[in-house]
């Protein structure tokens, strides 16, 4: 179903302006992704067993499944995709489908014929899920999947790139900020929705996405003609690019493949090129990797 992800690349399938897309093909010519690059979904859960996903998730090298042992010794019992701090285990399970959406636009196993493409075909999903199907993500449980991804990259060597965060809200505080910016000291570029309500980050603050960090890019959404989505927030110096995010199509509960619309659906566009380049560029620097974002842009 490629030739229905218009914000990959926009022939004019659904009635909007040819180009006004992301120019993956393009990028493609050059590289698909590296199985070596993970990258971290901060978000309601991954469903770890989509056909489209399955293949493309990160599995902890240090843990046995099922054994009731922390077998890695950091602290979590069988978290073998990732964690559910929001729940206060291990297992990062979608209940909701946001969260399997988002991670189907940044890693679904690209030419496999089935489904939907990544943004990367081949690179692996960390599942830090912070919510159930019943609402938001805690602050407490963002900072704990920070906390959880630099352990991993600098304590046991998994080579987390960045992460993806499609939440937000206008409350900000100073220990989120801190998880944020040692994620980002770790090496880990923070990529951020600007949120739905059609605002003015500038004007009203809204975080994560909206911290005075350079190593956040902070994401409005776009539609197939390259405007910006009527319901995206924006902000001249607290949003740095805007993305796809109207009509797009990727994974859902179930094994399924659906439509959602936000800047939650944006900025795993971007969180995606950032694990493409940085896979293409081992080694490269958060600042590097969002200069040659926001310049290509
Ligand atoms: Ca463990
Ligand atoms: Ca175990
Ligand atoms: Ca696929």
């Amino acid at each position: 179903r490629f030739s229905e992800q218009w914000g990959f690349n926009n022939t004019g399938q659904t009635g909007g302006t040819p180009d006004a897309d992301i120019d993956l093909p393009e990028a493609w010519d050059n590289f698909t992704g590296s199985n070596k690059t993970v990258i971290a979904i901060v978000d309601t859960g991954v469903d770890y067993n989509h056909p489209d996903l399955r293949a493309n998730m990160w599995v902890n090298p240090g843990e046995i499944a099922g054994d009731g042992i922390d077998n890695d010794g950091n602290g979590y019992i069988d978290d073998i995709y990732g964690i559910d701090p929001g729940s206060g285990d291990s297992d990062p399970m979608d209940e909701d489908g946001h969260g399997t959406h988002v991670a189907g636009t940044t890693s679904a196993v690209g030419n496999n014929g089935v489904g939907v493409s990544g943004v990367n075909w081949n690179a692996k999903i960390m599942a830090l899920k912070g919510a159930d199907a019943s609402g938001g993500l805690p602050q407490s449980a963002t900072i704990e999947a920070m906390g959880y991804m630099v352990t991993m990259k600098t304590r046991y060597g998994v080579n987390i790139v960045v992460s993806n965060n499609s939440y937000g809200g206008l409350g900000g505080s100073q220990a989120s900020r801190d998880a944020i910016a040692a994620s980002i000291g770790a090496g880990i570029v923070f990529v951020a929705a600007a949120g739905n309500s059609g605002t003015d980050n500038d004007v009203i603050g809204s975080y994560p996405a909206g911290y005075d960090l350079p190593g956040i890019i902070a994401v409005a959404a776009t539609d197939d003609n390259d405007r910006l989505a009527g319901f995206s927030q924006y902000g001249l110096t607290t949003v740095d690019v805007g993305a796809p995010g109207v009509a797009i199509l990727s994974t859902t509960l179930g094994g399924g493949y659906g439509l959602l619309q936000g800047t939650s659906m944006a900025s795993p566009h971007v969180a995606g090129v950032v694990g493409l380049l940085a896979g293409a560029v081992p080694g490269a620097s958060v600042a590097s990797l969002k200069s040659a974002i926001l310049l290509g842009a």
